[in-house]
């Protein structure tokens, strides 16, 4: 294993088991379908989609990311900016295409039978924050490798980004309501989980909203924006109404053929 690898790894599993003990302690709301059943299908999602990804795409980010910057490929690898520049420009810029990506994935018909699959659960927790659909995944890593390659994003950037990005996704998918001392000012930058969860909301005018992984910036910029929901965040109804039958979307198999479903 790469050091990379030990440090995604190392990160991603220290924030899961975090966020899984503070839901387990603290949790917001109370799922409608067993969680065993549950997480047995969206963490075997989240395993099926990393080895088809793996398979797929078998080169990482930030081999290419390197592979660019000794072959001065890319906007930044061309220019002589200081490489904090560099670096902060290469997360705004990742971030931006993240939101609009999200956003896509929400306006474009074909692309929403891809992530509804990650709208379908009736109920969001940290693995929730997982549940995508393997072609979601594969597209959402040529996207990346586009834009790294066009900017010339370093090898570094990638890395931090990466890492922030998953761990904030497990954060403001956690089943957990923070105290309003830390939540108020929390989401003045960031998508808290009350803020995230009206975009699970089966509100088709609240799902289109909350587009942001991380800061609330692009969403407020960019008019997408939803400070609340019409029901309080204890009573919001959550997932698809296409999918009213919890049963109907809990093994992983039917997760795997939800978009080629009518
Ligand atoms: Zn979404």
């Amino acid at each position: 294993m790469t050091n990379e690898q030990s440090w995604r790894l190392g990160f991603f599993f220290s924030i899961l088991v975090i966020m899984m003990l503070l839901e387990w302690q603290l949790p917001a709301r109370k799922s409608p379908i067993k969680s065993s059943k549950r997480w047995l299908a969206n963490f075997g999602l989240v395993f099926v989609s990393s080895v088809i990804a793996r398979l797929t795409v078998p080169i990482g980010l930030t081999a290419v990311a390197f592979y660019n910057e000794e072959h001065s490929i890319g906007l930044f690898n061309v220019m002589s900016l200081p490489s904090f520049v560099v670096i902060t420009l290469s997360l705004f810029i990742l971030d931006i295409v993240i939101y609009w990506q999200h956003r896509l994935f929400h306006q474009i018909p074909i692309l929403w039978r891809l992530h509804r699959v990650h709208h379908a659960d009736a109920h969001v927790d940290t693995s929730t924050g997982l549940r995508f659909h393997p072609l979601e995944i594969v597209l959402s890593i040529i996207i990346k490798l586009i834009i790294v390659s066009a900017f010339g994003v370093p090898a570094i950037a990638v890395l931090i980004f990466e890492i922030t990005l998953n761990g904030l996704a497990l954060f403001n998918h956690a089943n957990i309501r923070l105290p309003q001392v830390i939540e108020k000012p929390l989401r003045l930058l960031l998508m808290t989980q009350i803020l995230h969860r009206i975009h699970h909301s089966q509100r088709v005018s609240e799902t289109n909203s909350n587009y942001g992984f991380s800061v609330i910036w692009w969403d407020k910029l960019f008019g997408s924006y939803k400070d609340s929901a019409q029901k309080s965040d204890s009573e919001l109804a959550i997932g698809l109404t296409d999918y009213p039958d919890a049963k109907q979307n809990s093994s992983l198999l039917s997760l795997l053929l939800l978009p080629f479903k009518k």
